[in-house]
């Protein structure tokens, strides 16, 4: 008899997230300030017949209201089920099962399983102290894609322009380049689209937009790997009360969301000072979140949950810089929120005598 199950899959477990119960939760880097108000309006505003029909195939007012946003031709926007979805998609349309898909690590915790669902080999190779890329250890195996993940989680580093561009430049086959959390950084723009045919940009609503609920995620890239990349993701990955949120957090309600971005990385610069002054250094992080390596993570965390603060604890991270080698590859991954939430999780590590000897 045939196993009813993939041998692959006997190894494997289902994602699970943290669960943060009652406390409030710093450790998935969703959004702090709650959704856009526009985007509550719009869903509230849905009827009934949003709910008994099929959503609109292909979101058309999405796709414009996303592709004013990138800049870009409304052809080289393909929207999904989170950007989980489009890098799971990217993966079975650029690549043949067997084929190499390259990275440096640490980075997103799914891209390995992903990868290994979908057939691929994987070429991982290990960030640089400074978290920089051997440009050409990553492409040495002539990889079929490469992921790039910037700013990176879960160290929060941005990558070089440069650097893209010289993968881009070099690649042989589709870069996927990860901007969960291009909001954030000190250039939010959208990295090399519309210069380079090769390259697909993901990115998410979970995060700056505030609608990590809904599943809201999307892909610029050239318009013949759009349609390729659409085909592959398959119809109503969308659903109604997630479109009109997006529509409404990307047009009306964008001012809203670039604020709060402005308002996220002031505070990060900000908390990353304050973590410095109790012995807990972040790695230098461009997005919502800061990377502190810690022996102590689990303790930490522990505390802080027992004082309604959950934190994302990281285990095993390879140790590419010192801080992490000392760490044993430990670190806590905190989101970054409203000012006065900050100071009480400084207050509280403080109180807690948070150490990471
Ligand atoms: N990429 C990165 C780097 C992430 O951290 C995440 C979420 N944790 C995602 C992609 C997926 O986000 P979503 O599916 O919610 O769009």
């Amino acid at each position: 008899m045939p196993p009813l199950i993939r041998a692959l899959l006997r190894d494997m477990a289902p994602y699970t997230a943290t669960d943060a119960g009652n406390a409030v939760d710093l450790s998935d880097n969703t959004s702090l300030w709650g959704p856009p108000p526009a985007a509550l309006d719009a869903v509230r505003a849905l009827d009934a017949s949003a709910l008994t029909r099929y959503p609109p195939t292909p979101p058309a007012g999405l796709n414009a209201a996303l592709a004013t946003y990138a800049g870009v031709p409304v052809n080289m926007v393909v929207a999904g089920c989170g950007s989980d979805d489009l890098i799971d998609c990217a993966m079975r349309t650029f690549a043949e099962p067997g084929d190499t898909i390259a990275f440096a690590s640490p980075t997103f915790s799914m891209v390995p399983v992903f990868a290994a669902i979908n057939g691929l080999r994987t070429h991982a190779i290990p960030y640089g102290p400074e978290l920089d890329i051997d440009v050409d250890a990553l492409l040495a195996p002539r990889p079929r894609l490469i992921y790039l993940c910037s700013p990176n989680n879960p160290t929060g580093s941005a990558l070089p322009s440069a650097t893209i561009e010289r993968i881009v430049a070099n690649a042989t086959g589709v870069v996927i380049l990860d901007e969960a959390y291009g909001e954030f950084t000190s250039t939010p723009g959208f990295s090399l689209v519309a210069h380079s045919e090769r390259l697909v940009v993901t990115r998410t609503l979970s995060k700056a937009f505030g609608l990590a609920g809904l599943r809201i995620g999307y892909a610029v890239l050239a318009p013949s790997l759009a349609r390729a990349l659409e085909t592959v993701r398959g119809p109503y990955k969308l659903n109604a009360a997630a479109v009109a949120a997006a529509v409404a957090a990307s047009t009306d309600g964008l001012p809203w969301v670039r604020q709060h971005a402005m308002e996220a990385a002031t505070n990060r610069d900000r908390v990353a000072e304050r973590l410095v002054a109790l012995g807990l250094p972040p790695m230098p992080s461009q997005a919502n979140f800061v990377c502190v390596p810690c022996r102590q993570a689990s303790r930490v965390a522990e505390r802080l949950l027992a004082r309604g603060l959950a934190l994302r604890v990281l285990r095993q991270l390879p140790p590419v810089t010192p801080a992490l080698a000392a760490s044993g590859g430990a670190a806590l991954r905190i989101t970054i929120g409203p000012w006065p939430l900050m100071e009480q999780l400084i207050a509280l590590l403080q109180a807690e005598g948070a150490t990471c000897e």
